[in-house]
């Protein structure tokens, strides 16, 4: 038993390959040097997983594991977070999800559960508190999230259980298959669904009825609660997250130019009023919310076609604008498939949208692409599309790889229309029209992640930040970057940095879950320890530093044409020498010892010689 509160102290490690299921205790420091959650994950992938190894392999480990504060009253930490090495980059594949699963994986009395090898046939894994049995899942092979979660709920006879699965996608190991929960709820980018169909492991079910120790008081922990509740009081963005979600950026980022639209030729969408958040409010039914969350910012919607929930601004401008989609329920339509099929909405837009501009530029034709014309706008192509990517089939198996190794395969110059970094999908905003989220893309260790550094919350919302200057952003970016993966780590919704989360509070609600000192310096530190040795996972898997920190050639050399931010372009050299500079790390974008050894990182050290 730990020492600290929030924890348990201990690790479920099971071995698909032999049947193995043991209990581990959470080793020395972790809790301490990287909290929970993304931290503690890194850190297992980077001593347990060897160089080199295929994500697909049965070498590649995938771990569920909570953070701290999951499952306490603290409201807005309900989240739960899935990582492996990712098939899509080969970096760090961690991502995050809202919904019910994590504090119900909490209950059980793990902090998370590492799952390793290969079954030789479809299972699902269930832990009911200390009980944990690996099931035949063969009837489940081929059924889509949607169906799986109801099957294995009416099997169980228990409405209760909470179930994280793959659909096709995952099961076809397309490199961008999510894992999802509840129908709605979401680890999305990366490919983690694919891993977990590399180990025919079709879903983990939990269900727990322990209670968590922490460290301080009740009224102490009232009082924390009471403090958020009055933080969010105080901000109007809580209340717009309540009526529109994260969609509720969607006309603004446009307004000011940088909606990427049709593959990143424009950031101006002339039709965005039929999928902006006013067109979403007219279908909605009701709110509803993650875990112990009062902001209740998702949303059912009814349409004459389609009921779902409300897609995010990403969706919205992955599977909306970026393929010129104006159709408000098709773009709900094409959600609810890539959620039921297990896909990646980001990678799935980003990637259709790269084959649909080499269809406009010739370099693709229908005898490529079965028969389709990758017309702009044309949802019903977009819709066979999702389809044949989640089951490989045709041109859609070629797409299932992703845009970079799609671009790859294709040839004839095809490489400079994938909008990817490291082999991710770039997400919805056009990094020409906010320099900060630019250098992000470039330089976050997971490739091109909005929530590695999400500068958004400060270029778009915070008086007197300039989006469109270069100045002042290196810093902006590594302190968002670094506060991003202490919030990871604990593991808060991400909206906390809409949401106006100071350092401060973190640091009082951290100290008073687990009883951790845990100053606001400190907690900065531990962010910063995470940047860096998701940065040397990648110097281990062959990326070379600044030489790698690359943006798709369009943003750099071409001016954005239209709207308020027309005329811009992105000056990446500029902005990496400042980022290096406030890292700490050298020119070509290698920590320096010095570096490391101030976070505790001397070990990896070797990485960096051998990398230079
Ligand atoms: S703010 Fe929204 S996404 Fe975040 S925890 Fe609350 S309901 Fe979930």
């Amino acid at each position: 038993m730990t020492r600290y509160g929030g924890y348990y102290g201990k690790l479920l490690r099971v071995n698909l390959t032999t049947g193995k299921i043991k209990e581990e205790s959470l080793p020395e420091g972790l809790a301490e040097n990287y909290i929970g959650g993304r931290g503690i994950s890194s850190k297992l992938l980077m001593d347990e997983i060897e160089a080199g190894i295929d994500p697909l392999g049965s070498e590649n480990k995938i771990i569920f594991i909570t953070g701290p504060l999951t499952g306490t009253v603290v409201p807005t930490t309900s989240r739960l977070c899935i990582s492996a090495k990712s098939p899509l980059t080969n970096l760090i594949g961690c991502g995050f999800s809202g919904g019910y699963f994590g504090p119900e994986l909490k209950f059980c009395g793990w902090d998370g559960i590492v799952i390793e090898g290969k079954s030789d046939k479809p299972v699902y894994i269930k832990v009911n508190d200390d009980k944990v049995q690996i099931e035949d899942a063969t009837h489940l092979w081929g059924k889509d999230t949607f169906e799986t979660e109801d099957v294995i709920k009416k099997e169980l006879g228990d409405k209760r259980v909470q179930v994280a699965c793959i659909g096709q996608a995952g099961e076809n190991q397309v490199r961008f298959a999510c894992v999802v929960h509840d129908g709605h709820f979401l680890v999305g980018r990366r490919g983690m669904g694919a891993v977990m169909g590399s180990k025919n492991l079709k879903a983990l079910v939990v269900k727990g009825t322990k209670g968590i120790h922490v460290a301080s008081s009740p009224d102490k922990i009232w009082q924390v609660y009471d403090e958020i509740l009055d933080i969010m009081a105080k901000n109007p963005v809580v209340e717009i997250f309540h009526d529109h979600g994260t969609a509720s950026s969607v006309a603004l980022v446009n307004e000011l130019g940088f909606m990427p639209t049709r593959n990143f030729q424009s950031g101006f969408f002339e039709k965005i009023s039929t999928v902006d958040e006013k067109a979403y409010f007219e279908l909605s039914l009701k709110p509803f919310s993650c875990w112990g969350c009062p902001v209740y910012c998702r949303r059912y919607l009814k349409g004459k076609k389609v009921t779902f929930s409300r897609p995010e601004h990403q969706t919205t401008f992955a599977l909306g604008s970026l393929l010129e989609n104006a159709d408000t329920e098709e773009v709900i339509r094409a959600n609810l498939l890539c959620n039921r099929l297990g896909l990646d909405s980001i990678s799935t837009g980003g990637t259709i949208a790269f084959a649909m501009e080499c269809y406009q530029r010739k370099i693709l034709s229908q005898k490529d692409t079965d028969g389709l014309a990758l017309t702009w706008g044309n949802s019903q192509v977009i819709n066979e599309l999702i389809e044949m990517i989640a089951l490989r089939k045709g041109f859609g198996d070629i797409l299932a790889e992703g845009s970079l190794r799609a671009a790859q395969k294709i040839g004839r110059d095809s490489e400079k229309y994938a909008m990817q970094v490291k082999g991710l999908e770039v997400p919805g905003y056009d990094p020409r029209g906010a320099k900060g989220i630019g250098l992000n893309y470039a330089t976050a260790p997971r490739g091109a992640d909005h929530n590695d550094g999400w500068t958004i919350a400060e270029e778009l919302y915070v008086e007197g930040v300039d989006r469109l200057t270069l100045e002042g952003k290196g810093k902006l970016t590594m302190e968002i970057q670094d506060k991003s993966k202490a919030i990871d780590s604990a593991i808060f919704c991400m909206f906390a940095l809409d949401f106006g989360y100071t350092l401060d509070f973190i640091s009082t609600s951290i100290t008073a879950i687990t009883g951790m000192k845990m100053s606001p310096e400190k907690i900065l530190k531990i962010g910063e320890r995470i940047s860096n040795l998701e940065r040397l996972f990648a110097l281990r898997e062959g990326y070379r530093g600044k030489k790698d920190d690359t943006m798709p050639s369009r943003f750099i050399q071409e001016e954005l044409p239209l709207g308020a931010s027309k005329g811009q372009r992105l000056d990446l050299e500029t902005l990496l020498r400042d980022y290096y500079r406030q890292r700490g790390w050298d020119e070509k974008g290698f920590p320096t010892e010095r570096k490391l050894k101030e976070l505790g990182l001397e070990s990896y050290f070797y990485l960096v010689k051998s990398g230079r």
